[in-house]
């Protein structure tokens, strides 16, 4: 077949214009209900959703045939012959694509045409997708893929009449009970662990991964446990805050959780019995403004806010030219003597009801650190993660109050200068007041 057969949109009509840059005149129509959209209340879309599922056919047969011509060029070895690469770091390299994605559909391919030709066909003829194919790829190996070629008919059919998470459902429980036949269990094997974290120049960073046997359970138990402590925290701020502060779904109480346990986990002193230096320099540049790691990961200044309090990484002022000013703004994070002093003032987070300990805690700026804060132990209070986060939400702020709202003034106490509290104010207006942890005793009491 030609490449351009592939290409050919005749075979869809009604659908030409898609390959064609529409101007913008076209666009304003279409947004404005013009004739693409006003048929669609009346016929109930009918034609938008058949172009919907032609679309689906046309990319099964570019899909089809992207992996004819990898696996061809991938066998001839003619990426290595005239450009001195790999086929899958030109293919990579020429569109634009993640190394992995590229590699993974060079891989397929190439196991789709040695391997899967029934597979090919239903592909081509767009009984499949190219989600079914890789799919299977993953669910077969080299002990069980005899036996899942020999099911591929069948298969096939099922996809005609299964949804895709029933039918991928199928495809792994088939192939993993074929493979224990051979005295094999992949669910016990270390080997199919894997995690990967990949950051992009956006700022956000992708996990994903897999995990099994005792690992799988271990991390599964650990951080829905741990999830479940987040959700009660965050349903006991909403009531405290009268709803101010709203309870987040598990999916991102998830991530908090994970991100706590690892922070808790790094802050255990080592052999030495120092805490793990830092490892990561944030580089601002002086005359950008931006942030970013030392691999050039573009960081947020909320982002930063949080880890200089938590004194896991040191800043490090750049001029355009990339030369090292100074250690950005050393002296405005807490050093280990305030960390000291502060543990036992405050004795853990001091947002009230919260029962994290001082160690888990930052040390947070109450005049924040970018608006010229000191870094006087009266301007610091240790707030866990968690309200350390609530603190810098947009309409909350924290202020020091002169002394605690419940003692008297002929309270000898008040007269101590060190009785520094701080005050919450939220967005709707409602007060809320520190608290200390009183089971720790007041040094200068002493
Ligand atoms: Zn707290």
């Amino acid at each position: 077949m030609a490449i351009e057969q592939v290409y050919d949109t005749t075979m869809f009509p009604g659908t030409s214009n898609l390959s064609q840059p529409s101007g913008d005149d076209d666009l304003e129509v279409a947004l404005a209900g013009g004739p693409t959209t006003t048929d669609l209340s009346a016929t109930q879309g009918a034609a938008e959703l058949d172009e919907l599922v032609a679309i689906a056919a046309q990319r099964s047969r570019l899909d089809h045939r992207e992996s004819v011509l990898l696996a061809e060029i991938a066998e001839s070895g003619i990426c290595d012959a005239v450009h001195g690469h790999t086929t899958n770091m030109w293919f990579a390299d020429r569109t634009k694509q993640a190394r992995k994605s590229a590699s993974d559909r060079v891989r397929i391919a190439q196991e789709l045409h040695t391997r899967y030709e029934p597979l090919a066909d239903a592909l081509e003829a767009g009984l499949v997708g190219w989600q079914h194919v890789g799919v299977f790829h993953r669910a077969t190996n080299s002990r069980n893929w005899r036996d899942m070629a020999e099911l591929l008919p069948g298969l096939i059919n099922l996809a005609q009449v299964a949804g895709f998470e029933r039918w991928s459902q199928e495809v792994r429980g088939i192939a993993q009970r074929l493979d224990q036949n051979g005295g094999y269990d992949p669910a016990t094997d270390p080997t199919n662990n894997y995690l990967h974290l990949v950051p992009t120049i956006n700022g956000i960073t992708y996990v994903s991964g897999q995990l099994v046997g005792e690992l799988a359970l271990t991390i599964k138990k650990l951080i829905d446990g741990e999830t479940d402590r987040v959700l009660t925290r965050y349903r006991s701020d909403a009531e405290a805050s009268g709803g101010e502060v709203p309870v987040p779904s598990r999916a991102q109480a998830c991530a908090e959780a994970l991100g706590e346990m690892l922070d808790r986990g790094s802050g255990v002193p080592d052999g030495s019995g120092k805490l793990p230096e830092p490892e990561i320099v944030v580089i601002l540049n002086d005359q950008s403004g931006e942030l970013t790691d030392d691999d050039g990961n573009h960081l947020s200044p909320e982002i930063l806010r949080f880890i200089i309090a938590a004194g896991l990484i040191r800043p490090l002022e750049v001029a355009g030219s990339g030369d090292p000013l100074r250690m950005g703004r050393t002296l405005r994070y807490a050093n280990r003597h305030q960390r000291r002093a502060l543990m036992t003032r405050d004795g853990g987070c001091i947002f009230p009801g919260c029962d994290r300990p001082a160690s888990w805690c930052d040390a947070h700026h109450v005049d924040e650190w970018d608006d010229n804060g000191p870094t006087d132990i009266n301007n610091l209070g240790l707030l866990c993660r968690h309200h350390h986060r609530v603190t810098h939400r947009p309409g909350w702020t924290m202020t020091r109050t002169a002394q605690p709202p419940t003692t008297q003034p002929n309270d000898p106490n008040t007269a101590d200068p060190d009785q520094v509290r701080f005050r919450w104010r939220t967005p709707t207006g409602r007060l809320i007041d520190s608290q200390r942890h009183h089971q720790r005793s007041h040094p200068t009491a002493a």
